[in-house]
């Protein structure tokens, strides 16, 4: 059975510590997309652990974690990921890398850097870890997959004739210094030898392991809003964030995507640039940021405060549509137990016109909230693992939500740790 656990808003929903939860009983768990530029939280007996490109079942030691051939790697983070969680005292960490996932060049985090610098106060606010330019560079069909990295002499040749192009860009956009053939060629042999271990052909693998009837995790990063082709364009990621792209990043046929968990939080957050209609300012914005998440909303990549605002049902809906949920997760229920009143974006205002359909980007840009505002509970509901148990205010929340997103609340997370959660 494949299940995909992916995020229904800007990233950032809660997902490492679902998944973490549904990895206990899986046997493998792949990444499918995205690179080193996200962080998903765990929380385990191990301790707490904020992983950038490793799969969210690395603690167990009974599954196996995939990088897909989806993902952009970036092998000396990885190899520094892989030490840290060690250090931090899980015994066995199994990992396995598609030979067919490309790799983040040591030029891609410069040229991320440069075009940043370059758009200054219109940048796309990246977290300069090279994935556009590794993207760009994918479909460009001037990347590198892993298994060209063990022929040296097509390699050498191959690189030669990318490098001619980024120099040019180097010396001739952004004045800088540009790249030698011979040292970019001895950092991608370095490279293979920190990756050797750890590669195969993991589609083969998977498509196994589906007839032997495992059970398989697909971990999106990010969320639907952050899609290339359904979210807000252009202040997206480069890679599909989206359940469907997991069959092309892990090599699965569609149709063995049973279950499509949907992740979303109980307010809003978001990095980066781009449009947020329920977006909230100030005081009112950094009491939310502080109460939120496990310590306070701020990136576990990056440590940059994240964007709040409220619940957007618009929004939700649309990206638990674009994912196609079978299921949704609310997460982080606790963190609005501070609030005497707690507010919920229904619909958008576009210039007098009221709608609940998620326009397009340049529409987008002229909506205003229609908020609706529900009472508070005001007390601490952390550990309370039954639906009935909650305060009435609490309960009513969720409902109201699920009837607004139109789609089955399965699971409502109320605090950071694995048995934090209510089953309904
Ligand atoms: P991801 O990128 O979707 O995996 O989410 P992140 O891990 O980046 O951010 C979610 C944050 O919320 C992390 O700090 C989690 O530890 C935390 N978190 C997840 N679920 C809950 C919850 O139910 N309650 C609280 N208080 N924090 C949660
Ligand atoms: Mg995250």
């Amino acid at each position: 059975m494949v299940r995909a656990i992916v995020g229904a808003n800007w990233g950032d929903e809660g997902k490492g510590k679902i998944t973490d939860m549904f990895a206990e009983q899986s046997d493998i768990v792949i990444r499918f997309q995205g690179g080193a530029n996200a962080g998903h939280t765990i929380i385990n007996n191990y301790g707490k652990f904020a992983l950038h490109q490793l799969p969210s079942g690395v603690c167990f030691d009974h599954t196996t974690n995939i990088i897909g051939n989806g993902v952009a790697i970036d092998i000396p983070r990885l190899m520094k990921e892989i030490e840290s969680v060690k250090a931090g005292g899980v015994p066995e960490v199994n990992i396995l890398v598609s030979e067919r996932c490309q790799i983040m060049m040591p030029y891609h985090v410069l040229f991320d850097t440069y075009e940043e610098e370059r758009l200054a106060k219109n940048a796309f606010g990246s977290t300069k870890s090279g994935i556009a330019p590794f993207y760009s560079d994918k479909y460009a069909k001037i990347g590198f997959q892993i298994c060209e990295l063990f022929d040296e002499e097509y390699l050498k040749d191959k690189l030669t004739r990318v490098l001619e192009v980024k120099n040019l860009i180097l010396e001739n956009i952004y004045h800088k210094p540009t790249l030698d053939v011979e040292e970019v060629f001895a950092t991608l042999i370095e490279y293979r030898e920190m990756i050797k271990p750890y590669v195969c052909n993991t589609t083969k693998l998977v498509r196994e392991a589906i007839k032997e009837g495992k059970t398989i995790l697909l971990e999106g990063q990010l969320g639907s809003l952050k899609d290339p082709d359904h979210g807000i364009y252009p202040m997206v990621t480069s890679s599909s964030t989206l359940a469907g792209y997991g069959a092309v990043g892990a090599g699965i046929p569609p149709y063995e995507i049973k279950d499509i968990c949907v992740v979303s939080k109980a307010y809003s957050s978001a990095v980066g640039a781009g449009e947020f209609v329920s977006e909230i300012f100030g005081d009112e914005a950094q009491e939310m940021r502080l109460h939120g998440g496990d310590a306070g909303e701020f990136g576990a990549t990056t440590g940059r405060p994240r964007r709040m605002g409220w619940f957007d049902c618009v929004a939700t809906r649309y990206g638990i549509e674009a994912q196609g949920a079978t299921q949704v997760v609310l997460t982080a229920l606790d963190c609005l137990s501070y609030l005497d009143e707690i507010k919920v974006c229904v619909a958008y205002d576009i210039n007098g016109e009221i709608t609940k359909d998620f326009p397009v980007t340049p529409v987008l840009k002229h909506c205003k909230p229609v908020l609706v505002t529900m009472p508070g509970w005001k007390c601490n509901i952390r550990g309370i693992t039954e639906f009935d148990k909650l305060p009435k205010e609490a309960q009513d929340y969720v409902n109201f939500i699920e009837k607004e997103i139109g789609a089955k609340i399965t699971y409502v997370s109320n605090g950071p740790k694995r048995e934090e959660i209510i089953k309904r």
